[in-house]
């Protein structure tokens, strides 16, 4: 890949390191005001932003653009994707996700019937957490300026202050919980696009995870929560570990891995805890109620496989204990393997 520090080069979107220096530089650089009445702004560079309205209520919002290649794909399309990954980063505040809006640069002689179909996916996908589409914009575009399409979707949540929970809470001592098996969404797409004929196996894991957070909230304390998108969850637990300066130590047995995940990255020389999950989340809990969310997040749709994967310690280290009995160091990925993933 071809790098220049004055361009803007894929690694610069691809959820890692680079990233976020970018988005630190010339993004929050060059910003003077990034939080209105003392709400969660830019700079936390958390899931979703809060306006606080009062003592007690709070606006939670966030926006993503989706530019996933190819736009169908096993499992998911970029109208499932582009209502799941917006209501999944207000859901991960703790509040549950009331509307979306969407705006969709579409490219001069797209499909109708494929339009149709993305908007049937947005619907449904919507529908699982019933948030409303309530607002939109449509562009269309010369087809040699944009190969097929890009959706934009805006989310709104509405909740009690008390509700949001942020990215950064992590204490000495909690229990570290996903709620399912990793890097399905990054090698899906990747199969997809190789063309390897897993298709009717690999599946990516796209959906809302809205019921799993109502779950464990019910059951216990979530000190942070985040999902585990671009970067995968190595970049997911770093970033958490990092935002709250503590360290983890995690049991590689216990982070499910599917077989055919497994499988394709080997082939590609993939590490699966660095690509996109499209419907999971990564949460710290407090250790005295870590069985029981664990066992109501497993009682949900999306969450039969969760598992408590490890914990938080002290230093600043992301550790896990390998199946072979050593130790490895997890470390946030610079970008994302697989371009084009959401
Ligand atoms: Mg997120």
């Amino acid at each position: 890949m071809a790098y220049s520090d004055d361009k803007i080069n894929m690694v610069h979107g691809a959820g890692g390191e680079v990233m976020q220096d970018m988005i630190s530089d010339i993004i929050l650089g060059n910003l003077s005001k990034t939080s209105v009445n003392g709400g969660i702004g830019l700079e936390s560079l958390d899931d979703s932003a809060t306006i606080p309205l009062d003592d007690d209520h709070v606006v939670v919002t966030t926006i993503d653009a989706h530019t996933v290649q190819p736009l169908f794909f096993p499992g998911g399309d970029i109208g499932r994707i582009s209502a799941a990954g917006t209501l999944n980063d207000i859901s991960v505040m703790g509040v549950k996700p009331v509307s979306l809006s969407n705006a969709m640069v579409i490219s001069e002689g797209f499909e109708r019937s494929d339009l149709e179909r993305i908007i049937k996916s947005m619907n449904e996908t919507c529908e699982e957490v019933d948030a409303a589409i309530i607002t939109g914009d449509t562009k269309v575009i010369d087809s040699d300026k944009l190969d097929s399409m890009i959706i934009t979707t805006a989310g709104i949540g509405i909740g009690k202050k008390e509700d949001v929970v942020r990215d950064s809470g992590l204490e000495v001592g909690d229990k570290v919980i996903i709620t399912g098996s990793v890097g399905d969404h990054g090698m899906a797409i990747m199969s997809k696009r190789e063309g390897f004929g897993y298709e009717t196996e690999l599946k990516s894991d796209v959906a809302p995870v809205w019921s799993m957070v109502e779950a464990a909230k019910e059951v216990g304390t979530i000190t942070a929560m985040k999902d585990p998108t671009r970067g995968g969850i190595a970049n997911a637990l770093n970033e958490m570990a990092t935002k709250a300066s503590v360290g983890m130590r995690l049991d590689e047995e216990r982070i499910p891995v599917k077989p055919e995940v497994e499988a394709v990255s080997d082939m590609l020389g993939i590490d699966p805890f660095e690509v996109a999950n499209e419907g999971k989340i990564v949460m710290g809990v407090k250790a005295d109620d870590a069985e029981d969310i664990l066992q109501a997040i497993r009682k949900t749709k999306y969450g039969k496989d969760a598992e408590i994967i490890g914990e938080v310690t002290e230093g600043k280290r992301v550790i896990m204990e390998t199946l072979i009995g050593g130790e490895r160091l997890i470390e946030p990925p610079i970008a994302d393997p697989v371009p084009r993933v959401c």
